[in-house]
């Protein structure tokens, strides 16, 4: 089986065309209704010209008349001029329909360009035909980006679905309006073609859908979990989705590779990631935008054109007021991307002000009484080395340590000589530690610590130095349960070498399950944890 390469929409012949149900047959439905309007949107690559295609077939052998129109291809020159835009468009019509254009039977600069389009698509174009009249609208959005055009057209639009309340001929008219992003140009509710008719949300594969495009690949090999992977990577978005099944499937790569590389510009989505690139590095905002959703953990507001121009390229989803990042393949590859850095003047200007905010943010990392890194900091540095382990395909280690029946330890000595405590341990622990290695106070009397380029085997041997290290500390904790009677510590370690597509709270996971049976098996001890959850 000759397996296509996913760069356009799904011929109507092609087996990898997957439905999404109930969508396809709502909109023939909707088709069937006298001026009816269906309004598709979703961000580039998710399947709407693929879907047009088939809503045209099926208007077609419904015995409707089709015509289809695609804003992309339309000379910018024409969105100078609301008559010469429309006169385009107008001509169009006729042409895909078989008629000569002949706009200068109705066409009056006296009318106006409005009234003048209106008139001709009634009389010249509605009027000659005996059926139905399916008009696809396809990329609308490049009409948003010339608010003087739209400002008139999608009222104008408006007001044809309006017609066809009172003027039997508009009745005829089904439009079909495709658009990747919001509609951000001010238009008054009654004037909106976007709040009116059937609105169709395209959204992404699920599981099933994307286990059965693999078999349609005649992929037998991908299990589940594999699927699952590679979700993790890409969600359920089509293109992405095709794209890594077009190489399992015809170039014969492995998915293990597939996902290694996927992030970097030797994966299989470089030219897709370039072309993102591109985008951002020619608009400054834009890219600036996204770097602010990049370096945030839970989202951020942003200004609502921005939000959607990202949204429409597929970087970002936003969910009420938030902007969060749609993809890890997105996350890991922009993650270490640094906008300032390819944008001159402006960039030096912004990169002295991150210099000076960079004091700022450093007090802010800290820990006040241990002087090491805050829990904050931690959870940046942790998904950063990640993502750096992935790439070099290296062990990380994490070590979570935790302070033996401190309580007990504060009610017998007071929480000063507690706090003296703490920052005796702190200071062990930054001594123990090598110069790539990173220190954090996790929590309370709880401590992490992060080990790239270190095996399980290795990380133990560090806490092993640590726990001594304590000991030899020598502060008494007469209530201790220890023979001792000295201030001990417990931990957990686990290791592995992680993915691009991992769930990245794992590792930490597993080194807390080990913390808690090193506590259960009698404290002043390491456990150690495999990746076996
Ligand atoms: P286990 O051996 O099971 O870890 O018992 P534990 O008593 O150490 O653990 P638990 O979580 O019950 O108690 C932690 C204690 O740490 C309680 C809390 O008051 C103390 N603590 C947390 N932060 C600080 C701090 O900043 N200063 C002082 N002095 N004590 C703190
Ligand atoms: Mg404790
Ligand atoms: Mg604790």
């Amino acid at each position: 089986m000759l397996i296509e390469f996913p760069n356009c929409p799904v011929s109507l012949r092609s087996p990898f065309y997957i439905e999404r149900p109930p969508i396809e047959s709502r909109i023939y439905e909707e088709l069937d209704r006298p001026g009816s309007v269906v309004r598709i949107k979703a961000p580039r690559k998710m399947g709407k010209s693929s879907l047009l295609l088939r809503v045209l077939n099926q208007a077609k052998i419904q015995g409707y008349h089709t015509v289809s129109i695609d804003f992309s291809t339309v000379e910018t020159a024409r969105f100078r001029d609301l008559d010469r835009f429309l006169r385009w468009l107008c001509a169009n019509i006729a042409l895909q329909l078989g008629f000569a254009p002949k706009l200068n039977d109705v066409w009056d600069a006296d009318i106006g360009s409005k009234i003048s389009c209106t008139l001709y698509f009634d009389t010249c174009i509605l009027a000659r035909l005996d059926r139905p009249l399916v008009l696809a609208l396809n990329e609308v959005n490049i009409v948003f980006e010339y608010p003087e055009i739209a400002k008139d057209f999608l009222p104008l639009l408006r007001s044809w679905y309006e017609q066809a309340k009172q003027v039997e001929r508009f009745r005829g008219l089904r439009l079909v309006v495709v658009h990747s992003t919001e509609v951000y140009v001010p238009l008054q509710l009654h004037q909106s073609p976007f709040n009116v008719g059937l609105p169709i949300q395209l959204p992404e594969f699920t599981v099933e859908q994307v286990t059965d495009l693999a078999r349609r690949h005649d992929i037998k090999e991908l299990g589940t979990q594999d699927i699952e992977r590679l979700m993790r990577l890409v969600g359920g978005h089509p293109y992405l989705i095709r794209l890594a099944l077009y190489y399992l499937a015809s170039e014969n790569l492995l998915l293990s590779k597939i996902l290694q590389e996927a992030p970097t510009l030797s994966g299989i989505y470089r030219n897709h990631l370039c072309a993102l690139t591109e985008i951002l590095q020619s608009n400054e905002c834009l890219m600036l935008a996204f770097d602010r959703v990049i370096r945030s953990n839970h989202g951020v507001v942003l200004e609502p054109k921005l939000a959607f121009a990202l949204e429409q390229l597929g970087l970002v989803q936003i969910d009420g007021d938030r902007c969060t990042i749609s993809h890890q393949l997105y996350y890991c590859y922009f993650q270490t991307y640094d906008p300032l850095e390819s944008m001159g003047d402006v960039g030096n200007a912004l990169q002295q002000l991150q210099r000076e905010n960079q004091t700022l943010k450093q007090l802010a990392n800290l820990d006040s009484l241990t002087q090491l890194a805050n829990r904050r900091h931690f959870d940046r540095t942790f998904t950063q080395t990640q993502l750096q382990m992935a790439r070099e395909q290296d062990w990380l280690s994490i070590v979570l340590c935790d302070i033996d029946e401190f309580k007990l330890y504060n009610d017998t000595y007071g929480h000063p000589m507690g706090d003296r405590c703490l920052r005796a341990v702190a200071k062990v622990l930054r001594d123990s530690i090598r110069s790539n290695d990173f220190v954090a106070r996790y929590g309370g009397e709880e401590f992490v610590l992060l080990l790239p380029h270190t095996t399980l085997e290795e990380a133990t041997k560090i806490a092993e130095r640590i726990r001594i290290g304590i000991k030899t500390l020598a502060i008494e904790h007469a209530k201790s349960q220890g023979r001792e009677k000295l201030v001990t510590i417990s931990f957990g370690v686990a290791s592995e070498v992680p993915n691009f597509d991992d769930d990245l709270e794992r590792l930490l996971r597993l080194a807390d399950k080990a913390l808690y049976r090193a506590k259960a098996e009698g404290r002043d001890c390491i456990i150690a944890n495999d990746r076996d959850p």
